[in-house]
């Protein structure tokens, strides 16, 4: 397929801010794409190359992206910085610059899609002595064809900053409605007042599917190609495969222990909420795999976790969902998150870490045992799989402490001993529910001692003045609006940050180093920043606000903790909690 098509489509998505509209635009190019295409077309509608389980990206700095304009284009790199400076955004800069240079043009040859998908597939694999001239190079062959539109696209989605507004929400209903809307027949209302599938069960029946397959692949590239390929059926066949990530359970917040009986239902299973991170343990073809909750492969970081899961985990292959605590080796006391948080990154000494910083893997879920899908069966029942299955040794491999109870009064003493013990707090779990991938339907609920918090993505920041010069201080805040995939600011916050190194916590200078790289534009002492740092945010509460994009604001914002290691921009709070939080805080 040409290049220009895809381009077509980004620019008609961009003109309508309605989510059908969007959704039809989409619809219709998906049902014209080829089956062979249709993979490298879903990724690069979302922006990228691979899909969000794979830990590669293409990690092109703003700076590989300006000489690989010059290259194609002849313009001086301060040329190229002033036009930047005026436009704000590079993919426009290239735009404009390709239209100056070309002002009669013939494009040399057409640019297909293939050629952008594999040349950015490359661009992601260089490594070692020459990779910058060489992806510069690959970056600036594609220029050297691109129409001015087509540049402002390739830029963006060189530097993962497409930003056209397809979220997950949209993508999954283009998809029912250009493989599957013979059946249900929509009609769409261009009035964006409604749809009206025919058979709306139907219609639903089939948004449910896509989602659920979505959740197991973690990619709708896949996806797409299974339901244009294999249809429904092909959808629904789908089984969990040990050895390959599936998106994990999330848990919504509870204010207190009435509260979450409420929502999980009398008795429930109530859990310890241990403080550590998660690992999804993948048992395949004899090997042991580690994840992260983002599905990032951790297993050569673990050693002590394979040979522990290896002892003491019966069967040939299974997926386990676990939090792993550290403690200390001396007092056997667990420790924070944060003691530990160093060796999801380590590459080197690993056996030495490993045992100044031991983690206990305390199992509380499995979703496939001896290749049999579980998330269907109810909670309690999984349960009583994982403790045949699992053989306890303290320090090493334990399931999670849980008690079973109806009785408030049961439940505040669980939890008051696990507040003793040090962990963050407790979480309910309703005993009939099913594990839902990627969701955080309510099936589960925690419930912990600490303000109200978010987990939310910084966009931007400002530097400090003063003592603080050469730092980024203020940090901007958002959450996301999950169809459009926008991220909408909720405020600012500079609270909760050290000044020293050593002191307990994160420090603006830890920050600053996690953001400079990710820096897309500065203005005077403003920066924006590509949205990768997931943080939890605690606040007093929630107000209305025009100030920022997302309505609201939150009142004395503070950082709770550093989540990005473990989160994800896309599992960060969303528009609707932040809604439902400010509606419920209102009726209280
Ligand atoms: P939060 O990170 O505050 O949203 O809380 C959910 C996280 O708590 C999960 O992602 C797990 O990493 C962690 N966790 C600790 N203990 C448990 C448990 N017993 N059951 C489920 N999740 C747990």
């Amino acid at each position: 397929m040409e290049y220009h098509k895809l381009v077509d489509v980004y620019q008609q998505i961009q003109s309508t801010s309605k989510r059908l509209e969007k959704t039809k635009i989409l619809a219709d190019f998906l049902k014209e794409t080829d089956v062979s295409q249709i993979e490298p077309i879903i990724l690069l509608l979302q922006g990228k190359v691979f899909p969000s389980w794979d830990d590669r990206s293409i990690g092109v700095a703003t700076r590989l992206v300006i000489k690989a304009i010059t290259k194609s284009l002849g313009y001086t790199e301060a040329a190229i910085e002033l036009e930047w400076k005026k436009t704000g955004d590079l993919g426009t800069t290239a735009e404009n610059l390709t239209a100056q240079k070309k002002q009669v043009a013939l494009f040399s040859k057409k640019l297909n899609v293939h050629n952008i998908f594999s040349n950015l597939r490359k661009i992601a694999m260089l490594e070692g002595a020459g990779s910058i001239d060489r992806k510069v190079s690959l970056i600036a062959e594609l220029l050297t064809s691109a129409s001015p539109a087509e540049a402002r696209y390739i830029v963006r989605t060189v530097l993962e900053e497409l930003r056209v507004g397809i979220g997950e929400g949209i993508l999954r209903d283009a998809i029912v409605w250009a493989f599957f809307c013979d059946d249900v027949k929509i009609q769409y209302d261009p009035a964006e007042k409604s749809i009206e599938p025919e058979n709306r069960e139907l219609y639903n029946k089939y948004v449910d599917t896509v989602q659920s397959a979505y959740d197991i692949l973690n990619d709708f590239a896949a996806v797409a190609k299974i339901a244009k390929e294999q249809s429904v059926a092909g959808l629904t066949a789908l089984d969990l495969h040990s050895g390959k990530p599936v998106k994990v359970m999330l848990f919504q917040k509870a204010i207190n222990i009435a509260d979450a009986f409420e929502r999980v239902g009398r008795p429930c299973a109530v859990e310890f909420k241990y403080d550590g991170f998660r690992m999804q343990i993948h048992k395949a073809a004899g090997k042991i795999l580690v994840f992260t909750r983002r599905l990032e492969e951790v297993t050569s970081q673990f050693p002590e976790v394979v040979e522990f899961v290896q002892k003491n985990v019966a069967g040939d292959s299974f997926i386990l969902d676990a939090e792993a605590v550290g403690f200390d080796p001396q007092s056997y006391k667990y420790l924070p998150f944060q003691s530990i948080s160093q060796r999801i990154k380590r590459k080197h000494d690993i056996d030495q870490v490993a045992k100044e910083f031991p983690v206990e893997v305390n199992v509380f879920d499995i979703l496939s045992h001896n290749g049999k899908t579980l998330i269907k069966q109810p909670f309690h029942e999984r349960r009583k799989i994982l403790e045949r299955t699992v053989t306890q040794v303290p320090r090493k491999i334990v399931l999670a402490r849980q008690l079973v109870t109806e009785n408030d009064a049961a439940a505040e003493r669980f939890y008051q001993e696990a507040l003793k013990m040090g962990e963050e707090g407790v979480m309910f779990k309703n005993l009939d529910a099913e594990y839902m991938p990627g969701s955080r339907v309510g099936f589960g609920v925690k419930v912990k001692p600490t303000m109200q918090s978010l987990d939310l993505v910084i966009i931007g920041a400002e530097w400090g003045e003063g003592k603080r010069s050469g730092w980024l201080t203020s940090f901007v805040l958002a959450c996301k609006e999950p169809d459009t995939g926008d991220f909408l600011e909720v405020g600012r916050v500079g609270t909760g940050f050290k000044e020293l190194a050593g002191e307990d916590g994160v420090t603006f200078d830890e920050m600053t180093n996690l953001l400079r790289p990710l820096i897309v534009k500065e203005k005077g002492r403003e920066v924006h920043v590509k949205p990768q740092i997931v943080v939890e945010i605690s606040y007093e509460e929630i107000q209305k606000s025009p100030s920022y994009s997302s309505g609201y604001a939150l009142r004395f914002p503070r950082l709770a903790r550093l989540r990005a290691m473990e989160r994800s921009p896309d599992d960060i709070s969303t528009l609707d909690e932040v809604e439902n939080l400010y509606s419920t805080q209102r009726s209280r």
